[in-house]
């Protein structure tokens, strides 16, 4: 189905659509995308040029940067969480992807160098080399999250808020059912330290939570960590070749391949409402849609306190707000650097902690990702780039002249270059472009409260039973993406499409 063309005027209605998802994440495409194969016709309107958001890429200098993700699980060929797969699928859409042999390469405090390769056993050897006397406690742990994983990959993800599918879910496997509801309010943390005595292990469980979860593992949901600790296993982390952002560009087709329109520049400055409910949306030119459903991938702080600004917030979103905060942004460098730097066998994906007691603070945690050790089209011949980002709050960015500014990024960027030092030396050296980003820039161009990563608990909760699903005490409105059910990461956001295009297909009686 095509939409009627909307009229150039910018106070003119367009009143032809069944769904309107308000950005271009990954939660938003998918959602859009999983719509339009099912008849929906569905406009898209992005505040940006490009699709993708943190899923994007931008082009400098002959280097194609990812803006976020880098490191992507979902593309895996088989069982049902493979949700990157199935959404592009669902389109008409695949992407030839490259298999990375180590998801990460951790340098840790105290020397403890541990690779966490593909390969199970070998990455379960390796770990209990380093701690023999813990050998047991190692592989009951990572074994219970594959009891985790197993169950997930048994059925088919959608909407936990539909019963219908609850019950054929649940009836055609009961057994898996019944396992994962065991752990829905375990967190990582508690399943750690049934089998595990060691504080440095416990440290290391901890990082391996907090390089996704930006929390420990006190604090890091029991299914989020069977899902990860698992499926780099299974299906594995694969790199799309042509760089992530090709994935929203794969999806941003298959949608208008199957009638729906993505509009770019189109910043939704608010919902419109009639009465208590949702009912369409007004750009900051003034120009207005309206749809059946609306559909926000705009974080839910944005959502309720911009977007729905006039429109007291809801209890149950001020109840989500006493569980849940949000998490820093990042400083994040973009490096364009001679290829000659780095060794070879140096792996894609790099976490440097010097002292445990930082991992949690402002640039406590460095991340690294090079893509091009997988996909060397992403630079120019004989060059790499180089992604590393470390947490930084917003607050550090305010109330600073142009100047000022300027100077504090660059002075934070070469830090973290000194830093990258300790594993790649002469790093300073070989420096031929730079980008840097903080959390101003996250805001900016992400449109994310405080260029915030997303929701983190609070305190510790009882595993993924606080976070909310798609629908919203707003009849009419719906949120999907990095704040609802399951929470950040690519595959994640995907999974919350899915779902919130299950519930809202429902909804819409298709
Ligand atoms: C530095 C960094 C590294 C990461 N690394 C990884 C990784 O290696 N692996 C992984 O799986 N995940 C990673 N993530 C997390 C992952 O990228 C995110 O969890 C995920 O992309 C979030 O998707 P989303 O759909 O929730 O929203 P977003 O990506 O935030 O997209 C929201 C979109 O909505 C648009 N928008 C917002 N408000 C409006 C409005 N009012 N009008 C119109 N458009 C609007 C925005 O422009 C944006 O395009 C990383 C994230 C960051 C920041």
């Amino acid at each position: 189905m095509t939409a009627t063309a909307p009229a150039a005027s910018t106070a003119s209605i367009d009143t032809e659509w069944d769904a309107i998802v308000i950005g271009s994440g990954m939660g938003g495409l998918v959602t859009a995308t999983q719509l339009a194969s099912k008849g929906a016709k569905v406009l898209v309107l992005e505040g940006y040029t490009i699709p993708g958001g943190s899923g994007g890429a931008f082009e400098r200098k002959g280097y194609r940067f990812d803006v976020g993700a880098s490191m992507i699980f979902g593309f895996g060929e088989e069982g049902t969480t493979n949700l990157l797969t199935r959404a592009l699928d669902a389109v008409g859409a695949k992407i030839e992807t490259i298999a990375d042999p180590v998801q990460i390469h951790y340098h840790l405090p105290n020397d403890l160098e541990v690779k966490v390769h593909r390969d199970y056993e070998e990455f379960i050897a390796e770990l209990g080399d380093r701690f023999p006397h813990e050998r047991e406690g190692i592989r009951k742990f990572y074994d219970e999250c594959w009891s985790i994983f197993n169950s997930l990959n048994a059925m088919e993800l959608l909407s936990l808020e539909e019963l219908g599918y609850l019950m054929r879910v649940f009836f055609s496997n009961p057994l898996a059912c019944l396992n994962l509801a065991k752990y829905l309010p375990q967190n990582a943390g508690d399943i750690a330290r049934r089998y595990i005595r060691d504080p440095e292990l416990l440290r290391f469980i901890d990082i391996e939570c907090y390089c996704w979860s930006v929390v420990p593992a006190d604090l890091t949901p029991a299914i989020n960590a069977g899902m990860v600790f698992s499926d780099r296993h299974y299906g594995g982390i694969n790199y799309p070749k042509g760089g992530v952002g090709q994935i929203a560009v794969e999806l941003a087709e298959g949608l208008e391949r199957h009638g729906g329109t993505i509009r770019y520049k189109s910043r939704v400055k608010k919902i419109l409402m009639e009465g208590n409910r949702a009912v369409g949306v007004q750009l900051v030119n003034g120009k207005e849609f309206r749809a059946r459903r609306i559909i926000s991938n705009a974080t839910r702080w944005d959502t309720f306190d911009k977007l729905l600004g006039e429109v007291k917030t809801p209890r149950a979103e001020e109840s989500w707000r006493d569980r849940y905060q949000k998490s820093p942004s990042f400083l994040s460098l973009h490096l364009g650097v001679s290829a000659d730097l780095l060794p070879a066998g140096t792996e894609c994906h790099h976490i440097v902690v010097e002292d445990w007691e930082k991992m949690e603070e402002p640039e406590g945690t460095l991340f690294v990702s090079i893509p091009t050790l997988l996909d060397p089209s992403l630079a120019p011949d004989g060059h790499h780039i180089i992604h590393a980002f470390t947490p930084d709050w917003i607050e550090r960015w305010q109330n600073l002249t142009p100047t000022e500014y300027k100077q504090k990024k660059e002075a934070a960027a070469w830090s973290s270059i000194e830093r990258l030092g300790a594993i790649f030396p002469g790093i300073t050296h070989a420096v031929d472009y730079m980008e840097v980003g903080t959390a101003r820039t996250h805001r900016r161009f992400l449109g994310r409260v405080d260029g915030s990563y997303g929701p983190i608990p609070q305190r510790k909760l009882l595993g993924l039973l606080g976070m909310p699903f798609n629908r919203t005490s707003v009849p009419g409105l719906y949120c999907v993406g990095d704040s609802t059910f399951p929470g950040q990461g690519l595959n994640a956001v995907a999974f919350s499409g899915f779902a919130c295009a299950h519930r809202v297909a429902v909804d819409l009686g298709i």
